[in-house]
């Protein structure tokens, strides 16, 4: 047994079985040997890939998109660029290289804000953007102000809670102790009638949570928040949590802390959420639509005009991970939030 599972056998012999949002946020938060706090997990040798570790042109668009919203915002001379979960930092040093080039007011009125709980990436952060940001543990001591707000992936890393129907009632799923292994397991029955046999419910009260304070702010300041994630546009019944270890899925509960536990992210709480503290939210859109309409195809061929057969083929792959419907094209989506009273940021609405 792992440090980790030793850690939560006893937790469980002393409390229980433990709720998925706690298991889930010990197995990545443990201040000594969860997940994210032990390592940096991105990247071929790592356990998963994201948007922006496939290629620089992602970070680039959404520089692109945070200019068109800076000018919808009236150009604010001082303001608030936030990155949630910034992983290694690439899509914010992409980002920060674009808007140099194309805005350069903007990089000077931009104060960054980094919300990472991990010191592993937080220093390789540090090494891709430099001192000038700031890092904070939580959205809620980044200073107040108008806003604008990135995150990729963040969201599906937030505990959830799952519950699922059998023989016509509702239990609670849990992580307890089977033969002094971790396994997944339902607690007491809950009250609740809908839907059928079969039916796996989840809810996400920190995701919720985090995104009623990005609306807040957004009702209080100009700004908007980009959320990019996988995930669906509509609540859906399903049980999507999963964990990935060097680029496969293993069972939830078989390596605690040394594999990635995600979900998909629900956009439509999400918006919900976002809508209730007082942001108005455009309807998603698939990555796909998104990156098409700001011009990946045009800037993935400038980039292969310079370049050699094999970097041209490179480049193929590249964007067609990004944006091909098999690939990442469809499952990713993006939330569009703006403060009330703003034009709509292209190409949502
Ligand atoms: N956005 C990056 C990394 C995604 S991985 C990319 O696209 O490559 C998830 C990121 O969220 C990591 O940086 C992880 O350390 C961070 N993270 C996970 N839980 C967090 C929490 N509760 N608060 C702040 N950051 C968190």
């Amino acid at each position: 047994m792992s440090p980790l599972e030793q850690f939560l056998a006893d937790v469980i012999a002393l409390e229980g079985p433990l709720r998925i949002d706690r298991y889930m946020s010990l197995c990545l938060g443990h201040p000594r040997h969860g997940y994210y706090i032990t390592r940096d997990p991105l990247g071929d040798k790592g356990d998963f890939i994201t948007a922006p570790e496939v290629s620089q042109v992602f970070g680039e668009q959404i520089g692109v998109w945070a200019v068109g919203v800076w000018s919808a915002m009236g150009q604010p001379q001082a303001f608030n660029l936030v990155e949630l979960g910034p992983g290694r930092g690439t899509l914010m040093a992409d980002v920060l290289r674009t808007v140099r080039k194309v805005a350069p007011a903007f990089a000077v009125a931009a104060s960054v804000h980094l919300v990472e709980t991990s010191p592993v990436l937080r220093q390789k952060q540090r090494e891709a953007v430099g001192e000038a940001a700031t890092w904070h543990d939580r959205l809620e001591n980044v200073p107040e102000g108008p806003m604008i707000l990135i995150a990729n992936e963040f969201f599906d890393a937030i505990p959830i809670r799952q519950f699922e129907r059998r023989a016509g009632v509702w239990r609670e799923r849990v992580v307890g102790l089977a033969d002094g292994r971790l396994s997944l397991g339902v607690g007491g029955i809950v009250p609740g009638t809908m839907g059928k046999d079969g039916d796996v419910l989840e809810f996400a009260p920190a995701r919720d949570e985090i995104a009623r304070e990005i609306g807040s702010r957004l009702a209080a300041h100009a700004g908007a928040a980009l959320i990019i994630d996988y995930g669906h546009l509509h609540t859906a019944a399903g049980d999507t949590l999963q964990a990935m270890r060097e680029h496969r899925f293993v069972p939830v509960t078989e390596t605690p802390g040394e594999a990635d536990l995600t979900s998909h992210a629900d956009f439509e709480k999400l918006a919900h959420a976002l809508t209730e503290a007082g942001a108005v939210v455009q309807p998603g859109m698939t990555q796909r639509d998104f990156l098409l309409a700001m011009g990946l195809e045009q800037r993935f061929a400038q980039l292969q005009g310079k370049a050699d057969a094999a970097t041209r083929a490179t480049l193929s792959r590249q964007m067609a991970r990004l944006a091909d419907e098999a690939q990442m094209g469809n499952l990713f989506k993006l939330l569009c939030a703006t403060a009330p009273g703003m034009s709509t940021p292209y190409p949502f609405g």
